[in-house]
């Protein structure tokens, strides 16, 4: 354990947070509808970064926020997370990465019903523990506070705007406090001013906390206020460059 390492170890935070080496996505392997949907991609994303993930429906956008996100496996390639590979965790691993690591936020809220605002927000806490401790429950108050929730806490989500259901669910995605937050068209159900609203919401998060973005959005308009734009189309990245540039 204390032999000094054969090779010396990189500076920390050199690695990049995400590091994707020709990863490919078949669905339906071994059936007649066997498609390869995502055909050896090569992405980075360091530490910080606010990235738009465009494309046209079906080009991959969901598939590949889904391997990020640990919830689907890819079929070949090398994928790093803060700088150990995923191939070979088994469930349980997986569960723990996501858990600690990553906050997802999708189009549709999938907030619990009959679960207040708080509730749902510790959510995530509880499921990792068992119970939810008085610190991260003052983290669920202060971060639906942030969102601009302070006097829905105990509404439940039946009772709110939608634009309201998506902050509490952005809330929710951040209660763990993950480095990587995961966004699928997290406004795409929205109208134009809940949708800013919670964009600007996402810019805030990233400005003060340093949390890594990458949000999948169909908006040119939201696009052009991210840092780094990949777009996808049929599978392969066809542009990956800063936004405006
Ligand atoms: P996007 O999010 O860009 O619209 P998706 O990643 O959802 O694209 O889908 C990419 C392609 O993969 C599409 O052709 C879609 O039909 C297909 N696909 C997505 N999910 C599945 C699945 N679970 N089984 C089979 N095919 C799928
Ligand atoms: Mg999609």
């Amino acid at each position: 354990m204390n032999a000094p390492p054969a090779t010396p170890a990189a500076p920390a935070g050199s690695a990049a947070l995400i590091a994707l080496d020709g990863v490919r996505k078949c669905y339906n392997v071994g059936l007649p509808s066997e498609a390869e949907v995502l055909h050896g991609l090569d992405l980075q994303v360091q530490s910080g970064e606010f990235i738009a993930l465009m494309g046209p429906s079906g080009s991959g956008k969901s598939t590949l926020l889904n391997i990020l996100g640990l919830l689907e496996p890819m079929t070949a390639g090398r994928y790093v997370l803060q700088g150990e590979p995923v191939q070979g965790l088994d469930d349980a691993a997986l569960t723990l990465r996501r858990r600690h690591t990553l906050g997802f936020v999708f189009q549709f809220h999938h907030l619990l019903p009959a679960f207040s605002a708080l509730e749902n927000v510790t959510l995530p806490a509880l499921m990792g523990a068992g119970q939810v401790s008085a610190a991260r429950r003052e983290r669920a108050r202060s971060l639906l506070d942030a969102v601009g929730l302070a006097a829905a806490m105990n509404k439940r989500p039946g009772e709110l705007s939608g634009g309201m259901q998506q902050r509490v669910a952005i809330a929710r995605a951040l209660i763990m406090e993950p480095a990587l937050v995961l966004a699928d068209e997290p406004t795409g159900n929205l109208d134009t001013a809940s949708s800013d609203e919670a964009f600007a919401l996402l810019r805030r998060i990233h400005r003060e906390h340093g949390t890594t973005f990458v949000v999948v959005t169909h908006d040119s308009r939201l696009a052009a206020r991210c840092d780094r734009l990949v777009e996808l189309v049929d599978g392969h990245i066809a542009r990956d460059g800063p936004v405006g540039g």
